[in-house]
């Protein structure tokens, strides 16, 4: 751990596993019920934009009924007490990471509680159901500010500048199937990053990692952080 500096984590999913938010492949390959392709794609929202809109709507009143679990808190402590570089990227839609207190983070998949107006590009924060109408443009043109299947993720660019400066990469509850994050970890040894995956059982990427720990995010997170922060 000596040599480590700059650290660049990447979460999925299992991470708020615990805190009863369901992932994204449960039983069945299906997300709370739905098909990926009936709820994640611009098509889906463009034929039945009120089953993608009450899906959203779900998802975020959800939120208010869920806390931050262990893992979160940890992460919020690495990032309070690591005084090198760190950069927690999430795929996570949810608001967990920031509410166990985490600050040098981003939501490269969009966020529950923003929305986006695919006419005038007006994004906001935003709490409650999504009305249609956008309250910028007034087109009916309102959507979650949900990165889709076949969009480009947010902030692409800091992400990969932190990936080719990182000494450490850390993939914690992702199953490794999504893409372009599931190649971060590529790139990241590219550049000479040691890599340490953390997940409930083997990803797809599980080849790629210097060194793979199975459990739940809960119990490995916490006892990993205590490790970096002691040095
Ligand atoms: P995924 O569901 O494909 O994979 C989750 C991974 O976490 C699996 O490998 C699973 O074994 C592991 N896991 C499950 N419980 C765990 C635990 N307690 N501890 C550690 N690991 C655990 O999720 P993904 O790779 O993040 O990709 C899914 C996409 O779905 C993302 O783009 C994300 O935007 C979206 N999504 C987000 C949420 C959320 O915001 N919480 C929930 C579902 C889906
Ligand atoms: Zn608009």
């Amino acid at each position: 751990m000596r040599d480590i500096q700059n650290i660049v984590i990447l979460t999925g999913a299992g991470v708020s596993a615990e805190s009863g938010v369901a992932t994204f492949r449960g039983p069945g390959g299906l997300w709370e019920g739905h098909r990926v392709e009936d709820v994640c794609t611009p098509k889906a929202l463009e034929r039945q934009p009120e089953l993608v809109h009450r899906f959203y709507d779900e998802r975020r009143a959800k939120l208010s009924t869920v806390r931050p679990n262990a893992a979160h808190e940890a992460l919020a402590r690495l990032d309070a007490e690591w005084t090198g570089g760190l950069l927690l990227v999430t795929q996570n839609v949810d608001d967990l990471h920031e509410r166990a207190g985490s600050t040098r983070m981003l939501h490269m998949h969009g966020e529950l509680k923003s929305a986006l107006c695919a006419a005038c590009g007006m994004r906001r924060p935003w709490d409650a159901a999504l009305p249609p109408i956008c309250p910028t443009c007034q087109a009916p043109t309102l959507r979650p500010d949900i990165v889709f299947f076949g969009e480009m993720p947010y902030q692409m660019d800091a992400i990969e500048a932190a990936l080719a400066n990182a000494d450490l990469f850390v993939s914690i509850g992702t199953s490794g199937a999504v893409y372009p994050a599931a190649g971060f970890v590529r790139t990241a040894r590219h550049y000479g990053a040691q890599t340490l995956e953390l997940n409930l059982d083997p990803s797809e990427g599980s080849i790629w990692f210097d060194d793979s720990r199975m459990g739940p995010a809960g119990t490995l997170v916490p006892a990993w952080v205590e490790e970096v922060l002691r040095g």
